[in-house]
């Protein structure tokens, strides 16, 4: 996890990718694998692409620990779009899904399912979405129960998965998929746009139970059905080629890292030299709550806007971009995904220290 680059790229998504795969993207957007073809080029039925799909898929099932009962599929689109397809897949008029509020994702994550029916919010944050909820009231008999692991924007996640839900887990794992072990069980689908910790933007992995998705609405058309993605193996119509390939080539990067307990020991080491140096500093402070603080996004604020706005100016001046919060919150956010490298902390640590008041 280092790099040659000495730009630090602390964006929240399109994120950084680890440098070997860009550099093995670069041949191979001009020669795949010996073809003399590039990966834009390939026919998405051809074998040269039927390879990359291969591996990719096998890459992702080794790294995700993900057996036969689940379909692991590619879908062209971001995460926003499985805001709407999940409940117009699985709710209908008359049913209740559960929904854990945590944020801004899980807002408009609910207020697409309110199209489709009825939204019982089971849990939620405090008034400042600085905790994930630690207890929660189903309802009698969701359809699924929604949670986003990782609120990118306050910087809150989940440490495991919502307990002692009566329906299969629905997950937005886009901002923290493969960072950490993938908890698998009691979850009916995970989805996850790719641009934060697998790839580029426009795509995104879906990890469903079969089963659950025998269980959606079959009168949808057939790109909003999960079904037709998993009878055609992602291929009813061309996918995200170029996406695949670099989803399949980032997993490949992770196996070799170690594997996700490795990816999670590193994220958890690199996150802790930021919040303990925000939890000493009497300059800057943490955003989120001990125990629901998010190892990917770590959301923070100084004593005024004037002080926030002086402190990023000086980190464009030292090659730091992208360390300003989301637009909706304001403050500061440093988004520290599989690919940043460690050395980075250090720097940014020395830049908070040195733009104490
Ligand atoms: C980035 C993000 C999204 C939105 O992804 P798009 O690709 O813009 O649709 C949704 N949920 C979470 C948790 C995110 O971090």
């Amino acid at each position: 996890m280092t790099t040659t680059r000495s730009k630090l790229n602390f964006s929240s998504g399109p994120a950084v990718l680890p440098e070997s795969v860009l550099r093995n993207a670069q041949t191979a957007l001009w020669d795949l694998d010996g073809s003399g073809i590039g990966i834009l080029e390939h026919s998405h039925r051809g074998p040269e692409f039927g390879r990359v799909l291969d591996r990719t898929e096998a890459a992702i099932r080794e790294v995700g620990g993900i057996g036969d009962e689940y379909a692991v599929l590619f879908v062209t689109a971001g995460a926003t779009a499985h805001f709407t397809t999940v409940p117009a897949s699985f709710l209908g008029a008359g049913e209740t899904a559960d929904y854990c509020h945590t944020g801004v994702w899980s807002g408009k994550a609910m207020t697409e399912a309110k199209r489709f029916g009825t939204v019982h919010v089971a849990c939620a944050s405090d008034e400042k979405f600085t905790t994930t909820p630690t207890t929660a009231r189903w309802s009698a008999a969701p359809r699924y129960a929604h949670y986003t692991s990782n609120e990118t924007i306050y910087g809150t996640q989940w440490a495991a998965p919502p307990p002692g839900a009566p329906a299969p887990l629905v997950c937005d794992a886009s901002s923290d998929i493969f960072s950490r072990p993938l908890p698998l069980a009691g979850h009916g689908l995970i989805y996850a746009g790719a641009q934060k910790n697998l790839g580029p933007s426009g795509i995104s992995l879906v990890v469903a139970r079969k089963d659950f998705v025998a269980t959606e609405r079959a009168d949808l058309p057939p790109l909003q059905r999960y079904g037709t993605y998993v009878a055609e193996r992602s291929l009813h119509n061309t996918p995200n080629t170029f996406g695949i390939y670099m989803i399949g080539e980032v997993c490949a990067w992770i196996r070799e890292q170690g594997g996700l307990a490795a990816m999670e020991a590193r994220n958890r080491a690199k996150a802790d030299v930021l919040y303990d140096y925000l939890d000493r500093s009497e300059t800057w402070r943490a955003h989120a709550a001990p125990g629901s603080r998010s190892m990917m996004n770590v959301t923070f604020r100084g004593p005024s806007v004037a002080a926030e706005e002086k402190l990023l100016a000086e980190a464009e001046r030292r090659g730091m971009s992208s360390l300003r919060g989301h637009r909706s919150v304001g403050g500061l956010r440093a988004s520290l995904y599989n690919a940043f490298p460690a050395e980075g902390l250090h720097r940014l640590v020395e830049l908070l220290e040195d733009a104490r008041l």
